[in-house]
């Protein structure tokens, strides 16, 4: 890896891939996920496991897969999370599991739903509408994928586009295909003609956007269309557009150009021709199912041509081919299933171990609300306070609020009516100050009132208000013959640059009221007398 930072090689990477330069795409997304921080590593398994899809290597793609699947439920990483069920999905049918498929999109779409991320959700949409099209399932082949399309276009994503377009050329032209076997030539035409204009299209989305993949795609599928309504010339020309590029055509792009052209030529009647591509389909294909279908055309070239020994030679191929693809997908279907049950497995762990990790964080957010608040009235406590005056009293007033001979509350009616007065009072308190001012229990019976944006006459309003409104309140209905009031000592948080000195001042004065009779508020003008 250079010296470039994960995260500017995941952005290359996606670059990469957006190009169809697959494998280099694949190269970047597998460093970054080797040595990214979570968030990264999780977004670069899942280009990962996309371009193993692209590029065939469908059992490295699903062993990434489960890891990527353990990184984003491990972060709660729920948008690449869908885009991972989503290529599961598309994978799970090429292993021809339609049913399994259904079920990993329907899942993909429910977590990108959920997920709130449009990109995620058009991923999954737009292979929903690939799902649905391999189903033969047109009619929500086409809702996904004009769904995919219009959410892509949303976006600016050119890419998802294009392939949503062709894929609806693909579905119109299997209909063209149905309706021509039912007889309906005239439906099968329009189908058809509906076909090629959308192929036209998504070949000038994917040259505009320099998309190899999807431009070679389009070329075949408009290519086939046009053979499909006999024009088998105007076909072959639009083959010819189609130049190879060794540097960046990848064996499957280079079988589909040989595949398609040699059907495109039989299918005209130049079974010489058809023979050539078809070989050529034969030996530069990689996978043996696209072998298989390379050999079953060519050896109807063969048979075609009148070359019984070459149609039967490659018939044996055929045979022997599809027996290994037969096997090859049963040997998928047991890799999926285990790295399905894997991940399973892992997900139920990563689930245990976030909620381990949340139930810890909500303890520890108990612990740090009990350290900071009183039990008995659920008010704010003394190290709240602290807290609060070491940010400084500039512009704030405090005062110190103590009960008038609570022991006498306590001796003559019970410490349990002591402790319900004490929270009466720290109710009265908090609906007598404005919400911005905090209410503390400082300790015992005394409260303390910290009071923003105030000034002095505002201070000592406010002070007299809370004595006048504890003096006044029902206290009888409690208990039977008590009386309550409190003396209030006030300080301003410009008599000193030191907290502690302001405090000092406000329980001076506090003492004073006490002193001077109790049921009174003291502050630094003289001694301000009860209003009532
Ligand atoms: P003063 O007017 O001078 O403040 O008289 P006081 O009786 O209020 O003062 P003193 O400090 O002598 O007594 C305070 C009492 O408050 C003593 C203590 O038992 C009581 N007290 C402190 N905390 C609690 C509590 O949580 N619940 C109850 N019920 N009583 C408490
Ligand atoms: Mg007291
Ligand atoms: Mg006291």
């Amino acid at each position: 890896m250079d010296s470039a930072s994960p995260a500017d090689l995941l952005a290359r990477a996606v670059v990469h891939f957006d190009r169809s330069e697959t494998v280099a795409a694949r190269d970047l997304a597998l460093a970054v996920a080797g040595s990214g921080v979570p968030a990264l590593r999780a977004q670069a398994l899942t280009l990962a496991v996309k371009c193993h899809q692209v590029l065939d290597e469908l059992v490295e793609a699903l062993a990434l897969a489960a890891e990527a699947f353990e990184v984003c439920w491990a972060i709660g990483d729920t948008a690449s999370e869908a885009v991972v069920h989503a290529t599961v999905a598309r994978i799970l049918l090429i292993t021809s599991d339609p049913v399994s498929a259904t079920a990993e999109i329907m899942t993909a779409l429910e977590v990108a739903e959920a997920s709130g991320d449009l990109t995620a959700l058009t991923a999954a949409t737009a292979i929903a509408g690939v799902v649905y099209y391999y189903l033969e399932q047109f009619d929500h082949c086409f809702e996904f994928c004009e769904r995919a399309a219009e959410m892509a276009r949303l976006l600016g994503d050119d890419n998802t586009n294009g392939a949503m377009i062709d894929t609806m050329a693909c579905a119109n032209m299997c209909l063209a295909e149905n309706a021509r076997k039912a007889g309906d030539e005239p439906a099968a035409l329009a189908l058809s003609a509906i076909a090629q204009s959308q192929s036209r299209e998504a070949l000038s989305v994917a040259r505009r956007t320099g998309h190899r993949r999807h431009e070679v795609t389009a070329i075949g599928n408009l290519a086939e269309s046009l053979a499909f309504c006999g024009r088998a010339d105007e076909a072959l020309e639009m083959l010819s557009e189609w130049r190879i590029e060794p540097a960046r055509d990848t064996p499957s792009i280079l079988t589909h150009y040989f595949a398609t052209h040699g059907t495109i030529c039989l299918a005209g009647g130049r079974d010489e021709e058809a023979i050539g591509h078809l070989r050529a389909a034969l030996e530069v294909a990689e996978s043996k199912a696209s072998e298989m279908t390379a050999a079953m055309h060519l050896a109807d070239a063969y048979e075609r041509h009148g070359d019984l020994r070459g149609a039967l030679d490659t018939y044996k191929i055929y045979h022997s081919l599809s027996k290994a693809v037969a096997s090859e997908a049963a040997q998928r279907s047991g890799h999926i299933a285990v790295v399905r049950m894997d991940t399973t497995r892992a997900k139920a762990a990563a689930e245990e171990e976030r909620a381990r990790v949340t139930a810890l964080q909500h303890a520890n957010r108990e612990l740090l609300r009990q350290s900071l608040e009183d039990p008995l009235t659920g008010l704010a406590n003394r190290r709240h306070l602290d807290e609060l005056m070491a940010e400084g009293l500039s512009g704030r007033g405090i005062l110190l609020v103590d009960v008038d001979h609570f022991k006498r509350v306590n001796d003559d009616h019970s410490h349990m009516v002591g402790d319900q007065v004490l929270r009466l009072l720290a109710g009265l308190l908090r609906t007598a100050c404005r919400s911005q001012d905090t209410v503390v229990r400082f300790g015992g019976e005394e409260f303390a009132v910290l009071l923003s944006n105030s000034d002095l006459p505002d201070a000592t309003v406010t002070a007299q208000r809370l004595r006048a409104q504890v003096a006044a309140y029902d206290w009888d209905s409690v208990a039977p013959g008590i009386t309550v009031t409190v003396s209030i000592g006030l300080a301003m948080g410009d008599e000193s640059a030191d907290p502690g000195v302001v405090l000092a001042r406000a329980d001076e004065r506090l003492y004073a009221a006490k002193h001077a009779g109790r049921n009174r508020v003291h502050g630094p003008a003289p001694a301000v007398q009860p209003a009532i």
